[in-house]
């Protein structure tokens, strides 16, 4: 019940560019090459994967740290 509210919040901070964490801007994160792709970590440790073509953020998998 909880997790169906949760995803869509989620999702939609992913959208705006927050950590979906935290909420804090993504741009603020530490950005690292890897592999060709762009990693960022938040301050609270959670990491994305910055898509630069579609300039979107994702949960980065745990393969992909
Ligand atoms: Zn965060």
């Amino acid at each position: 019940m909880i997790k169906n509210l949760i995803a869509p919040i989620q999702a939609w901070l992913l959208a705006q560019g927050h950590c979906v964490g935290c909420g804090t801007p993504l741009v603020k994160g530490k950005r690292k090459e890897v592999r060709g792709q762009t990693t960022v970590t938040c301050s609270c440790g959670r990491i994305f994967i910055h898509d630069k073509a579609k300039n979107k953020y994702r949960r980065a998998l745990f393969d992909e740290i």
